[in-house]
Formats: C-alpha cells, structure tokens, sequence
C-alpha cells in the first residue's frame, strides 16, 4: 500500500442528497451542483463522474482552471459546466470553444467575450452576475446599462444564458433583512434587463442554504454545494428545515441529508508507554499511567488541523480514541490504552464519518478548531486518493 489514507466517497449518500434537493426544490428548477474547492475536497475528477451518475447535469466552477478539469472528467459530453469566478486571457476564447458559460460583472470581460467569440466562431455564453448588496462582484448603475446595451446589440456573439446574483450569508437569520433587500433589487435588475429587450434565461440567486430557507430564491436554477456533499449550511439552516417541513417525531429525528465522504487510514504501529513519560514533541502530554498509543499516519500536511493536538479524536474499533500531544506534519498518536490490547497494528481508523455505531462529522471536527465544515474539507489536499464506493 502507498497512500497513507484514503476518501471514500458513497454513491448512495449522493444519490440521497440529490433526491432530496430535488424534492425539495419541486421538479422544474435546474440544479447546478458547485464543485469549486476540489469538489469541496471530495476531488473533482472522482465526484463528477459520480455525480453525473446521480443524474446531476449542470456543474458550477470558480475558476477557468477547474473548469478545465471538470471537461476533462465529465462522461457526457452534453454536461454543462458554468464559471462563477476567475476566467482571463486565453481561457475566454477556450470557453467560449468547449461552451463553457461564464459570469460576466465587469464591462472588460463582456467585450473580451465579444472579441473570443468573433475569433472562435462561436457565441460566448455569458451569466450576468448582478451586484444585489454583496459587494463583491457584479453589475449595477450606469455599469449594468451598458452592459445591457453590448449585449443586445451583440445578440449573435452574446448569449445571455442567465441572470445571476449571491446572497450576503443565508445560512444565518442574523442576515435576514440583508437578503430581503437583496431580493428586491434582483427583481428591480432583472426588470432592467427586460426592459433592454433581453430574455433573461435562467435565473438564478439560491445557494444551498438558500433554497432549503428561502422557497422564493428558488427561481430556474439553484447553485448548491455543500447540501449536495452532505452537509447542512450550518445548524440554523437544519433547525429551520426541520421545522418547517417535518411533522411527525420521526420526521423530525430522520437526518435527509447523509455525508458523501469517508476519510480512513490505519493504525501504523503500536507502543507502549510508561507513566511518568512525555508523549510526542515537547511536553504537551505526558502518561500519568502505562499508555498505549497508537501512531496513524496523517498530520497537518494531510489537512488534520495542528489545533487538534491533545483535542480531537478518531474512531478505532468503533470507539473513540483521542489526539495524544501534537499532530505532526505527517503522523498523530492516539491513545487506545482503554482498547484492552484489541486495537492492531493495521485496523481501520476513521478521521471522518462513520465506523460501526459511531461517526465523526466534519462539524464536530471542526467545532474544537472553530472552522466551518467549508474550510475544513477543502483543505484536504488533492493527493489524497478518492474513490468511490456504493
Ligand atoms: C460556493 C457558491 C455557491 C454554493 O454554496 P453552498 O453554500 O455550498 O451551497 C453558490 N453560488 C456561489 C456564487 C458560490 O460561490
């Protein structure tokens, strides 16, 4: 064996969140399922083929360069796939070739969009991101005008496949009035855009948290990420579901939702201690009784937080088995002392997700290091192997 761990990715669990989403939603609206971040750490090149299986037709990208990943893995050649973010330079024209759709929120894009699409022959397939109160990117004033007017003089070259915007932070209640104003100035936007003679195309505002709070937001299109791995957008989100949609106490008890990923590795080897003993680097843990520690060959350069030292916990057997002095860059300890010599040298140990009757979420992982479950998947590096399981 090679790779030191491994992230199992579940077909069912996919195919789960998917349908539920897609129940959510009512049958109509597209889903466009976000897989920026490596697919939000679960790779890119692993989930999408998996996803198309799921039935998933439509990929949301940050960058050019993903994007180009996303074309190379898709299986279906009719899977569409749209960046949200970075495209420049020669990755315009190359969009605009592979009919990659892409924002537009700046009036140099549009006409470098014009320019690729003369040269390739072929329309550019252009989102208009429509600044609403993020204040991040996006098109307003006199700026969106303009645009307006580029873009039905240039019908040919410019296909306006949809209007677009993202709100300032749905997942939290305390940003509720920010997203009631956000709405009414897409609607005041997209009247603009009628107004200039266009067809909006698809609309779409509703991000995960969004579409499971906000029916409303939930126009042509949804772009969600996180809920389609898994996840809930955060706690409220999931309080707010689950009050609004389920009567019954099972309902109520019954997760919709199931975690995607897995990360494993096993135990490298065994030692025992004796009290009075410093446990690792400095002296951040020392053995008030015989120990015994298992080392699992994953550190921080594998994405295990170094603030987990001495605080978080992985599964063995099950059960527990807590961080034992500091993480390193490529190694942890784990006590198993309470395992009665049952835990092996080879045993399974779960980072993420579940082993018997027992699981770890990203959440309660990244509670003790105060990120959200975003940051922490995403930092998994790429070269952990990924693959998929039913
Ligand atoms: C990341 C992102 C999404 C998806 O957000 P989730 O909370 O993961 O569903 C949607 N739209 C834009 C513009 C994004 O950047």
């Amino acid at each position: 064996m090679f790779d030191t761990s491994v992230i199992e990715l579940s077909r069912s669990a996919l195919r789960r969140n998917f349908r539920f989403l897609r129940r959510h939603i009512g049958p109509h609206p597209r889903i466009s399922c976000v897989i920026k971040g490596n697919a939000y750490g679960h790779g890119i090149e692993s989930f999408l083929p998996l996803a198309e299986e799921c039935g998933v037709d439509h990929f949301s990208v940050f960058s050019a360069s993903e994007a180009v990943r996303a074309v190379a893995s898709r299986g279906n050649p009719s899977t569409h796939v749209m960046i949200m973010g970075h495209v420049e330079g020669e990755a315009i024209p190359w969009a605009v070739e592979q009919g990659v759709s892409f924002y537009v929120f700046d009036r140099q894009r549009l006409e470098q969009a014009l320019a690729a699409a003369g040269r390739v022959g072929a329309p550019a397939l252009i989102h208009l991101e429509v600044e609403t109160g993020l204040n991040r990117t996006g098109l307003a004033g006199e700026d969106l005008g303009r645009a307006l007017e580029l873009l039905s003089s240039h019908g040919d070259r410019l296909r306006l496949m949809g209007v677009c915007t993202h709100y300032a932070g749905a997942e939290s209640v305390n940003n509720y009035l920010r997203i009631q104003k956000q709405k009414v100035r897409y609607e005041e936007a997209l009247e603009r855009v009628r107004e200039a003679g266009l067809d909006p195309g698809l609309r779409h505002t509703a991000c995960s948290a969004a579409a499971i709070t906000y029916p409303e937001t939930v126009m042509d299109m949804v772009r969600t990420g996180i809920a389609m791995y898994g996840f809930w957008p955060s706690k409220q989100t999931k309080m707010h579901y689950i009050q609004n949609n389920c009567q019954t106490p099972s309902q109520r008890r019954a997760n919709p939702l199931r975690r995607v990923m897995r990360w494993r590795s096993s135990i490298m080897s065994l030692k025992k201690v004796q009290a009075g003993e410093f446990i690792g680097y400095g002296t951040s843990c020392q053995a008030t009784k015989p120990r015994v520690l298992a080392s699992v060959p994953v550190g921080y350069f594998h994405g295990f937080a170094r603030s987990l030292s001495n605080l978080g916990y992985v599964l063995v057997h099950g059960r527990r088995a807590n961080v034992a002095g500091l993480v390193n860059m490529n190694a942890l300890l784990v006590d198993v002392t309470d395992m009665n010599g049952k835990a092996r040298k080879g045993d399974e140990v779960v980072l993420i997700g579940r082993q018997k009757r027992s699981h770890i979420s990203v959440s309660s992982f990244s509670d003790l290091t105060r990120n959200p479950n975003y940051e922490v998947l995403t930092r998994l590096p790429a070269c952990i192997p990924r693959v998929v399981v039913d």
